[in-house]
């Protein structure tokens, strides 16, 4: 980060005078099959504005229909975050004008949620459980998307003119608010990060969204504000918006707690506004002012009747509930009989999901871990990658892992087989062929090599036989040049012994 174009304060500093309080406010797109409330299809990715209808385009006279399996997966997330479930709920219009929202308003749901008052247990980075505790999760639809044309990297300032998307508008999402997470300290752009990644983790395996902060189908908005140690009442608030990576949650909090401790020592006072995150250099901008909530005129949208939520089907969707990730971790860290440790690298990794999915493809879950949790990692962290986009498939893992367990490959010659398919020159076993990797089986070649080796070194044939048996390096060095290293070691052993013996 370039501090010098910044006033901040030492984060440590920070922490010796200010209690930091955060709220985070997340959006989750459900990735139901049509939109909240009309019938076109709520998928991503298709051509400008063939995904509409006269609802989502806000067309006189059309109609809001509740999208029942958007009301079920509000209530699964609900449920998955110990939250009460209302058993009448409301949606209403929070009215502004944006070229991206032809109706002028925005269906979404004020003082009477359908989830509220729950909470998330989160591990952190050291394994320590913090809870953060959830205040609503409501329904509300999406806005289209605005694309600028003309000024810089896409931006509104400079641009010549704007096209306007309206795939997205009305696409479900469904807005989980916590209740101010206090007493972090130091460690709140921690928790702050976890809180989402457990989150993210908790829809995906909900199956309600696939959660993907890059493409936007998860987004976070940091809420942070400073109070002197010691004092209870909150200080003034800022919401950084825009944040859409995990890193970018936590260099948010972490940005925004240097940024307003400097200002408060400066005499400064601190507005409460939006913010905009720079993912370019981990700073906060200052957008606009905030609004109130008056300032959106809520009202009851008269175009849709109160969502009711009988208990019975409450409980029936309860009782669907897949196994939650922190069962599931629990149980595979038990099957696998892996320290406390030893899980948290796996899952701090990001490669829980992938060592498991080696695994059925019939690795062992210590070669799986191996694999995944050394060398691939170490190529995901070169090529700056994430390591489920390192280029390996968990299947081609699993073959590679079977290649090495029959001895057709070596660790060595294993991981040229991964270089190989990383780079793109096809699957595990044409890599393999291509390349020419596969242990020598042939007893002839080898053993014409040994030969060789020990013909060209009288003198450690001389020290072996005096009893100094740990002279075989060399040898072993030699049949493997000989071979471009494609002999079992272990045989290349054991042909050395005989000779010799
Ligand atoms: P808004 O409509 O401004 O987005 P919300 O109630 O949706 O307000 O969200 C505000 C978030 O900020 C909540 O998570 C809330 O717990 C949190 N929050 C409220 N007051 C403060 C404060 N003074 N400092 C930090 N966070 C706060
Ligand atoms: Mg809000």
């Amino acid at each position: 980060m370039t501090a010098a174009m910044y006033d901040l304060m030492d984060f440590d500093e920070v922490l010796e005078t200010f209690d930091p309080v955060m709220g985070l406010e997340v959006h989750v797109e459900l990735a139901t099959e049509t939109k909240m409330f009309s019938a076109s299809s709520a998928h991503f990715g298709a051509a400008p504005n063939t995904h509409v209808d006269p609802t989502s385009l806000g067309l006189p006279g059309a109609l809001p229909v509740v999208n029942a399996k958007g009301v079920e997966w509000a209530i699964k997330i609900g449920l998955a975050l110990n939250c009460e479930i209302a058993e009448s709920s409301r949606f209403a219009r929070k009215n502004y004008y944006y070229p991206d929202q032809p109706k002028n308003y925005q269906i979404s749901q004020y003082d009477e949620p359908i989830a509220h008052d729950g909470y998330l247990d989160v591990v952190l980075d050291d394994g320590t459980e913090w809870r953060v505790e959830i205040e609503r999760a409501h329904m509300e639809e999406d806005t289209g998307k605005l694309t600028h044309i003309g000024g810089e990297g896409g931006r509104i300032r400079g641009a010549t003119k704007s096209l306007v998307d309206c795939n997205r508008a009305g696409v479900p999402l469904i807005e989980i608010v916590t209740k101010p997470i206090e007493g972090a300290g130091e460690r709140a752009p921690e928790v702050a990060r976890c809180y989402v990644a457990a989150l993210r983790d908790l829809v995906k395996a909900l199956g309600v969204s696939d959660a993907r902060m890059d493409q936007g189908s998860m987004r976070c908005d940091a809420n942070l504000s400073l109070r002197p140690i010691g004092r209870e009442e909150f200080g003034t608030r800022t919401e950084t918006k825009n944040i859409n990576s995990l890193k970018s949650v936590e260099q948010a909090i972490r940005f925004e707690m240097q940024r307003q401790a400097a200002a408060i020592q400066n005499g400064e006072e601190i507005v409460q506004e939006t913010r905009h995150y720079q993912e370019a250099d981990g700073s906060t901008a200052k957008g606009r002012p905030k609004e109130t909530s008056e300032d959106y005129r809520y009202f009851n949208d008269p175009d849709l009747p109160p969502v009711i939520a009988p208990r019975e089907w409450v409980e029936e969707i309860r009782a669907s509930l897949p196994e939650l990730p922190w069962v599931r971790r629990a149980r595979i860290q038990e099957g696998w009989k892996l320290s406390d440790e030893e899980m948290r690298d796996l899952v701090n990794t990001g490669a829980l999901d992938l060592v498991v999915e080696t695994v059925e493809h019939g690795a062992s879950a210590d070669e799986a871990r191996s694999w995944w949790g050394s060398y691939l990692t170490g190529k995901a962290n070169e090529a700056g990658v994430e390591l489920a986009a390192v280029g390996m498939e968990p299947k081609q893992v699993a073959r590679v892992a079977e290649l090495v367990r029959e001895g057709k490959l070596t660790t060595k010659l294993a991981r040229q087989a991964v270089d190989g398919v990383i780079a793109g020159e096809g699957d595990v076993d044409e890599v393999v062929a291509a390349r020419g990797l596969e242990v020598v089986r042939d007893d002839g070649a080898i053993e014409k090599a040994v030969d060789d080796a020990l013909a060209a070194n009288p003198d450690i044939v001389e020290k072996y036989r005096a009893g100094n048996k740990k002279v075989t390096g060399a040898i072993v060095g030699a049949v493997m040049k000989a071979t471009r290293g494609k002999a079992d070691p272990k045989q290349v052993n054991q042909l050395i012994a005989k000779k010799l013996s």
